[in-house]
């Protein structure tokens, strides 16, 4: 007996309902299957899809991350000065801005550090970098709530101290004090000599604006005095500082259009009788007329940067006019003078040669005068330098002599020919004891080592009878000749030298 279920007859009704239930059936089935496997499908794309967002999401989470960073950094940016953390320029004025409108007490003190750019020079801008970098830290170290340090300037602070109660002078001592002593920046030690300005508000000025301008009124009075000090704004400042502006633009424009002069005074020989060689003075007449004293302008063009133009200008007139008359004999050389920030800068010693190659001068017939400025600065530098070029036949004279610190150590150490004592040694050298005594002694060393004795300022017959006593080499000073104008002093050369034998520049 089977137990299948009898196939129904085809062509039966049966049959064909049969048939038709199987096939529906089937269909199901297969629709069944095909919706299983779209859901397999729809879910496995489902989970992609959820993956996917995920992924979006946290990708998008990340980079608004990243925004906010970059926009936390770009506000820092603008706020922070990235070299030494401190403020920047523009934090600051916000911040001194808003103090003096809230009606606050403060003090305002602009730091200048002195000869940076000399330190960059010498030791490069690395040591440099490190500098402001330790000063800022320094300041930073004594910052009270409410105070503010920023870097306003390549070599410039600005800090905003907040007076309260009785101590404000020891807020901002505490400043003016962490900035004495010696730095150590990059492996080197260096002085931390800067220049301080003070205004106060609302003593001093009730606005920002002034309140900055007579906070540098009061730092340009210190640079005046010889840089490395504090001043605070007094209201007579601010003629002295309307006229040195003025003056400076004047300056500026003169050195652009070339118009500073040179003079020469001769130097005699002493054992001869002879003008031997010339010094070279610069001179500035002003649109007034007036001469600006030499000491005035050379120091002004040392602070706003525009020595080393001058001092070129200088030379190359100075090798220009003294050509001819070495040619001729009429003279053996000339010296001329040098700012410690010449000789410590980068590119001196080029700028010495191109300056004797393009006028074709013999270098042996140039003496450069230093004074012990460059020597106190930086020692080491001015010895590599000055050995440079002695190697190329310039001689080197050290100058004013016995008006300052006077370390006879240099006369050692330097390749110098020539000394010049200052003429305050010679002033009353007739009288004073002491006088004659030094002059006698430094002339004696020089001998011993082998460098040519000159004196500056002499005025009267009995001052160079004393210097030939002493066996003093050359003198230089009103009784021989004043300073005068190249063709004026060409007359002078040729009515007292006429034409005699040229000699070497240290015989
Ligand atoms: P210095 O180099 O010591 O120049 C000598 C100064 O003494 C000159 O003043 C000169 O005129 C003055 N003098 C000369 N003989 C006598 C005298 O018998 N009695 C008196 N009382 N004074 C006398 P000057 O020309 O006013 O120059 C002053 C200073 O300015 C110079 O001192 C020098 O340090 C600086 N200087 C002048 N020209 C230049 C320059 O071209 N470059 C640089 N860097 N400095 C210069
Ligand atoms: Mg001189
Ligand atoms: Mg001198």
């Amino acid at each position: 007996m089977s137990y299948l279920a009898p196939v129904p007859e085809a062509g039966t009704r049966l049959g064909r309902v049969e048939r038709r239930l199987r096939r529906e059936q089937t269909g199901r089935r297969e629709a069944e299957r095909l919706l299983e496997s779209k859901s397999l499908e729809l879910f496995e794309a489902n989970q992609q899809l959820t993956a996917f967002n995920n992924e979006l999401e946290e990708r998008v989470r990340l980079r608004t991350a990243e925004l906010e960073q970059a926009r936390e950094a770009a506000i820092m940016m603008l706020a922070t000065d990235h070299l030494t953390g401190a403020c920047s320029r523009r934090q600051y004025a916000e911040a001194l801005e808003s103090a003096i409108k809230m009606g606050e007490r403060i003090a305002l003190l602009l730091i200048d550090l002195d000869d940076f750019k000399g330190v960059n020079d010498r030791l490069g801008h690395q040591v440099g970098d490190a500098l402001l970098v330790q000063v800022a830290e320094k300041l930073r170290g004594v910052c009270q709530e409410g105070d503010l340090v920023a870097r306003v300037g390549g070599d410039e602070f600005a800090v905003i101290v907040h007076l309260c109660g009785d101590d404000e002078a020891d807020a901002i001592e505490g400043y003016l004090a962490t900035l004495q002593g010696q730095v150590i920046a990059s492996g080197h030690t260096l002085p931390c000599n800067v220049s301080v300005g003070l205004a106060i508000a609302p003593d001093d000025a009730c606005n920002a604006e002034d309140l900055q301008r007579f906070a540098d009124i009061a730092l340009y009075k210190v640079k005046r005095a010889g840089k490395a000090g504090t001043a605070r704004f007094k209201p007579d400042m601010l003629h002295a500082y309307d006229e040195r502006q003025q003056l400076e633009f004047k300056l500026r424009a003169a050195v652009a259009q070339d118009q500073i002069e040179i003079w020469f005074q001769p130097i005699m020989d002493l054992a001869t009788g002879r003008m031997q060689t010339l010094e070279c003075l610069a001179r500035w007449q002003d649109e007034q007329d007036s001469f600006v004293s030499p000491e005035v302008f050379i120091a002004l063009a040392e602070r706003c940067g525009l020595i080393e133009q001058l001092s070129q200008q200088i030379l190359r007139k100075a090798l220009q006019s003294a050509k001819p008359w070495i040619e001729s004999e009429l003279v053996d050389g000339i010296t001329v003078n040098i700012s410690p920030l010449d000789l410590l800068s980068a590119g001196f010693t080029d700028r010495i040669l191109g300056a004797l190659r393009d006028n074709n001068y013999p270098s042996y017939r140039l003496i450069l005068e230093i004074t012990e400025g460059v020597v106190l600065q930086d020692i080491t530098t001015a010895e590599i330098v000055m050995r440079k070029l002695r190697g190329a036949g310039v001689h080197f004279a050290l100058d004013d002599f016995g008006s300052g610190y006077s370390n006879l150590a240099y006369l050692h150490r330097l390749p110098i020919s020539v000394l010049k004592m200052d003429r305050n040694l010679l002033k009353d050298v007739e009288h004073a004891r002491s006088g004659q005594a030094i002059i006698q002694h430094v002339v004696a060393l020089c001998h011993d080592l082998n460098i040519r004795a000159v004196c500056e300022g002499v005025e009267r017959e009995t001052q160079a009878h004393f210097l030939s006593d002493v066996m003093c080499d050359k003198a230089q000073g009103f009784l021989y000749s004043r300073p005068a104008p190249p063709a004026i002093i060409e007359a002078v050369l040729r009515n007292h030298n006429g034409v005699a034998v040229q000699q070497d520049l240290t015989s």
